[in-house]
């Protein structure tokens, strides 16, 4: 069994009066090893976030399969949805509540029973113990990041997935995100992150897939896949 599982997945979106349909996944067959740092990687409008908004229950797939941690989207899909965090690319958060308060607020969402919250852990885990009573519009980007990171994973999923995690960031507050990221990696989560930042995937992942214009063209092992390039 794998973290994730796409097999023959296709997403085609509507096109509109003014737009043609858009054939964003061309039948990707993909596999994801359950203890890995996979990245997917791909120039904009490969379909980096289609494939994993599939993942996240955000997108409808066309058609394939689809399987969370061995489960099915398709036969179970609030069990594969509890199987995976993910953070999204852009920072979309109460800024009027604290850090501490946005994690409790995210583990009810989920159903955590509270004597199950790990909330401080989280807290330590992405380095906000100082702000855990300070309002989240206090906090700088990069913290707001990893909160971003902690709120994925209230439930504590066995897969946590990063849509772009450092586009847009400088070079230092990237190199802090992957630190945490390995943090997460080393407490036993499995890793799946997208990127465009051939830099990123070399740094971070042990296994990279490379998807471009809806098509998986390359997927192995960093070493091996290095050597080609
Ligand atoms: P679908 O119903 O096929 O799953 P969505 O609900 O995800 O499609 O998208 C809703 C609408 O948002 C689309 O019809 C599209 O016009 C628009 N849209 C959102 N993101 C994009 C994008 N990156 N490129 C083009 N259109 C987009
Ligand atoms: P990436 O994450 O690799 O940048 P996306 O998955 O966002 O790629 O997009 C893949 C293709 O699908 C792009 O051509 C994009 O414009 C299109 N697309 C994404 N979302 C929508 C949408 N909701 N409606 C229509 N087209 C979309």
């Amino acid at each position: 069994e794998y973290a994730l599982e796409a097999t023959d997945l296709r997403k085609t979106y509507a096109g509109s009066k003014n737009a043609p349909p858009k054939e964003a996944l061309k039948g990707v067959d993909l596999r994801v090893r359950r203890g890995s740092i996979f990245g997917l990687l791909g120039p904009n409008g490969a379909g980096k976030s289609t494939f994993i908004n599939i993942f996240a229950g955000l997108v409808n797939k066309t058609s394939g399969t689809a399987k969370t941690w061995g489960i099915d989207i398709d036969r179970d899909s609030r069990a594969a949805r509890a199987a995976i965090g993910v953070v999204p690319q852009e920072i979309n958060m109460d800024v009027f509540f604290t850090p501490y308060e946005t994690l409790e607020l995210m583990a009810g969402f989920y159903g955590v029973p509270k004597e199950e919250r790990r909330t401080d852990e989280l807290l330590e885990a992405v380095g906000l113990s100082d702000k855990r009573d300070a309002y989240v519009r206090q906090l700088s980007g990069g913290m707001k990041r990893r909160l971003l990171v902690a709120k994925a994973m209230v439930h504590t999923p066995p897969v946590l997935v990063l849509d772009e995690p450092t586009a847009g960031v400088d070079i230092e507050l990237r190199r802090q995100l992957w630190a945490y990221v390995r943090e997460l990696h080393a407490r036993g989560t499995t890793i799946v992150l997208t990127t465009h930042y051939l830099e990123e995937a070399q740094e971070l992942c042990d296994e990279i897939a490379i998807i471009d214009q809806g098509e998986v063209i390359a997927c192995e092992p960093k070493e091996t896949l290095l050597k080609r390039m």
